[in-house]
């Protein structure tokens, strides 16, 4: 191997890149095959309404991978690489197809309740993608306001003007949208002016540190401020203590997430939570 004229160092190096290389390829050959045998799975995250009662307003699905031999995988750890081998559409489509589900029997059963579902830069670049979530809406007889969409910061800035356009058809249907770890991104406010969103979800880089520094605590009162001014609520993420909280209730922050309030948990956990707390009315 022509490494192995660089001496030692040079061939622990090239056979690095080689394990990494096939790592990959690996996980993607599996993630084929777990798309197509239903290894995805979803976890959901409570957020309730910030006050006396802690009212549920909705859940958030987050993906997994329940991988035959390396158990439960995290997004973090296989969302990266579905991404750059074109593979998100088809996450996100199965995604969608069991949050509908999800939404239909809890519906069913009587708990009125959204979800929400985090989209990637594909689908923001695809222009079949509104037409998709309508026909699983129709498919699942739901109304568009039992679901909403989040788009992160970064994912928006890659293509605006695209998205833009994307979202606008969206929320054209009822859909609701939140940006999603909002204060991360390089966006600046000028797109805050012109973006059809409902909910801002402040990043828990932020949330997370209001009680111990007084920057974080300034920033998010002014985002709350800012979200209102603009007509849309916000969401704090990462909450883990009632201090947080009743922080949040100060500052007249809408809508709160995090360990402190609930962990996500599986459907059937999820549901029995659901059935123990205090739904608010699924608004229009
Ligand atoms: P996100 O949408 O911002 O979701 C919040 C993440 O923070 C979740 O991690 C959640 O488990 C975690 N979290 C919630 N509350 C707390 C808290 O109080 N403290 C801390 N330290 N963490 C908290 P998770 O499930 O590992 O997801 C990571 C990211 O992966 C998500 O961030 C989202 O960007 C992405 N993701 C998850 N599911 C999907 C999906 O179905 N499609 C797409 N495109 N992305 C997804
Ligand atoms: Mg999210
Ligand atoms: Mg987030
Ligand atoms: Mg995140």
């Amino acid at each position: 191997m022509y490494a192995a004229k660089n001496g030692h160092d040079g061939l622990t190096f090239a056979t690095g890149l080689d394990d990494q290389a096939r790592a990959r390829l690996t996980m993607l050959e599996e993630l084929r095959t777990g798309l197509s045998r239903g290894e995805l799975v979803l976890h959901y995250q409570p957020k309730v309404l910030v006050g006396a009662a802690l009212e549920v307003c909705g859940v958030e699905a987050l993906v997994r991978w329940q991988h035959p031999v390396r158990g439960l995988i995290y997004p973090d750890d296989f969302l990266y690489t579905a991404e750059s081998a074109d593979l998100m559409r088809h996450v996100t489509a199965a995604v969608l197809d069991l949050a509908c589900r999800q939404i239909r029997s809890w519906h069913d059963e009587g708990l009125p309740i959204s979800v929400a579902v985090n989209l990637s830069v594909s689908n923001l670049r695809d222009p079949e993608f509104p037409a998709q979530v309508a026909s699983l809406l129709e498919r699942y007889d739901l109304p568009p306001s039992a679901l909403e969409l989040e788009v992160t910061e970064s994912v928006l800035m890659t293509d605006a003007d695209h998205a833009l356009a994307l979202l606008g058809q969206l929320r054209g249907m009822g859909i609701k949208l939140a940006v999603d770890d909002y204060g991360t991104g390089y966006s600046s406010l000028t797109y805050l002016q012109v973006l059809p969103v409902d909910d801002l979800k402040l990043d828990r880089a932020f949330v997370s540190r209001c009680t111990t520094d007084p920057r974080s605590a300034a920033i998010v009162q002014s985002t709350v401020q800012l979200a209102h001014s603009l007509g849309m609520r916000i969401i704090a993420e990462g909450v883990e203590d009632d201090a947080t909280l009743a922080m949040l209730h100060e500052y007249g922050c809408d809508i709160a997430q995090g360990y402190g309030i609930a962990r996500p948990q599986d459907a059937a956990t999820t549901t029995r939570w659901l059935r123990s707390h205090q739904i608010a009315t699924l608004a229009a």
